[in-house]
């Protein structure tokens, strides 16, 4: 069975779906795996490491010809014409924002899976892309607050003078908040957590945070595991909380998603006038809209002393390591289709088959059944 790994053609998309060490454990298994000359360079890959690995280098034509084709992005309309009729694909989708593509896809037969449609349950979290890359996102959301602000995260005492450790404030602790928590306190900062549902409470606390609470009695929780829209008598008393949190930190990144609804906007602009000039703000909800008035999604810039990092691809912008992870996800995800090894079946049984899945064979899957499992 041959697997296609072409070279991802969106702007700026440095990642590759499967790295030169995936390359090996899928050969090991029986798989032929053809990767597109170059597909690798954006990620640090060279086409020498996927040979040394077992895969066969080659042009665009023979990878998107395979039997089951293993992208990040969603094909482009480009390579549409290049995927094989009753085909396998296996990417990023977001079926309901890309219903026309889906479409196109069906047209050509194809049996198509959505990484982010990965049911998020216990036993899949090992397929889990989604909470990979907001992992990444939450690491280098830091990683570039660090790179925009003037001063040390650590605070220290060195002959030259006395530097205060940096404030930095993380609002919303989901896998990314975490994620920026553990890094921006491994750096030294003096870090501040919130978010709507309890249970984060201990979460933030864990890695040596601290958690900021409101004066309302307000259940935040919504479905599988995710938060619900919260009333406006909540939203105003942690904005209010957030005013004060302004004029006293230097890095504010915010993090809140709700599932299918514009993220919440949580930092007005006064609240950005009111930072100190160098502060540094980074939106990681800004491709939903934002959390931030001030932000301008995908631009990196400057308003009234704050800079703004906007940015909507950062595990593009760490590609080695969300190639790795995301090829870690995606592979594991094709060898729980069949028996581990080449022989691939799909059991509709399945509750990750069958969740993930968003076309069979050109008719559409997608939504599934609701998850029985937790
Ligand atoms: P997300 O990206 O959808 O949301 C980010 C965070 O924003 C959430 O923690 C949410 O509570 C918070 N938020 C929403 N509105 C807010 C507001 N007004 N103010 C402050 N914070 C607000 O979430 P996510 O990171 O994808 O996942 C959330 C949770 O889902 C995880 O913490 C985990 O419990 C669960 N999860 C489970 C699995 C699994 O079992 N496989 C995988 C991933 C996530």
């Amino acid at each position: 069975m041959t697997i296609g790994i072409p070279k991802e053609i969106f702007k700026n998309e440095n990642r590759v779906a499967i790295s030169p060490v995936v390359t090996a454990a899928l050969a090991k298994k029986g798989f032929t795996v053809n990767v597109e000359a170059g597909a690798g360079v954006g990620a640090k890959f060279s086409n020498q490491d996927y040979e040394a690995a077992g895969a066969r280098v080659g042009d665009k034509n023979k990878v998107y010809d395979s039997d089951i084709v293993l992208k990040v992005r969603a094909p482009a309309a480009a390579e549409l014409p290049l995927l094989r009729q009753n085909g396998t694909l296996i990417s990023f989708v977001y079926p309901a924002q890309n219903k026309e593509l889906v479409d196109q896809l069906a047209a050509k037969k194809i049996t198509l899976f959505g990484m982010d449609c990965v049911p998020r349950i216990s036993r899949a979290q090992v397929f889990d892309a989604l909470s990979s890359m907001s992992n990444i996102s939450g690491y280098k959301g830091v990683i570039e607050a660090a790179n925009h602000f003037g001063r040390f995260f650590t605070g220290q005492i060195t002959a030259a003078g006395k530097v205060p450790p940096a404030k930095v404030l993380v609002i919303g602790g989901g896998v990314a908040g975490l994620s920026a928590i553990g890094t921006a306190k491994s750096m030294g900062a003096i870090v501040r957590g919130f978010d709507t549902r309890a249970e984060v409470k201990e979460q933030v606390q864990s890695l040596g945070a601290e958690f900021l609470e409101v004066d309302i009695e307000e259940s935040g929780e919504g479905t599988g595991g995710y938060a619900k829209e919260m009333s406006p008598e909540f939203i105003k008393a942690e904005m209010d909380l957030f005013m004060k949190q302004c004029k006293e930190v230097d890095i504010v990144i915010t993090t809140a998603l709700i599932p299918g609804k514009p993220a919440p906007k949580l930092i007005s602009r006064e609240m950005i006038e009111a930072m100190r000039d160098g502060s540094v703000v980074v939106d990681l909800a800004s491709e939903a809209g934002g959390n931030i008035a001030t932000t301008k999604p995908g631009e990196l810039y400057v308003y009234k002393g704050v800079t703004h990092v906007g940015y909507t691809d950062l595990p593009s912008r760490l590609p080695t390591q969300s190639s790795t992870l995301y090829g870690n996800n995606i592979s594991k995800l094709l060898l729980s289709f069949g028996d581990g090894k080449e022989n691939y079946y799909l059991d509709m049984e399945d509750e990750v088959v069958r969740g993930s899945m968003v076309l069979h064979n050109g008719e559409l899957m997608w939504p599934p059944p609701p998850p029985k499992e937790i």
